[in-house]
């Protein structure tokens, strides 16, 4: 089994008070463990208070809606990620397959690198190339 300890420590980091508080049948513990249990951990900024991110798939989601259900959320927004494959709960997980989910993990944190890495470096492209048009042009 899981250790519990990281499933608490999934739900210390889901903020108690920026979720959605209107709807009557669950309380915002609840919310908390529902936002868990779907591998979310509270991440928000300045702009997205209710960002939460999956912690093995780095999807982020935010807008959420008391009516919302963050499993199905994450399942609709995020197809390929490993923790929602298992249908497992976090706190069921078995070490050897949080290990497992860790690799996965690496990968997304890898490729999301190398993605802000290329769109770094075609915007800095992008301006360069206009840098050498007005050049060409004789506009500088
Ligand atoms: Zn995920």
């Amino acid at each position: 089994m899981f250790c519990p300890l990281v499933f608490k420590a999934f739900i210390r980091t889901t903020s108690l008070t920026l979720f959605p508080t209107t709807c009557k049948d669950i309380t915002n513990r609840d919310w908390t463990v529902h936002m868990a249990r779907a591998g979310f951990v509270h991440t928000p900024s300045e702009n997205s208070p209710d960002v939460a991110t999956c912690f093995f798939c780095l999807k982020e989601l935010e807008g959420w809606e008391p009516e919302d259900d963050p499993e199905k959320e994450h399942k609709s927004h995020s197809s390929s990620c490993h923790f929602i494959a298992l249908k497992k709960k976090v706190e069921d997980l078995t070490t050897e397959e949080f290990f497992k989910l860790q690799k996965e993990r690496h990968k997304f944190i890898i490729n999301k690198a190398g993605n802000e890495a290329i769109a770094k470096f075609e915007e800095a492209a992008k301006l360069r190339r206009v840098e050498i048009f007005k050049t060409a042009m004789g506009e500088e």
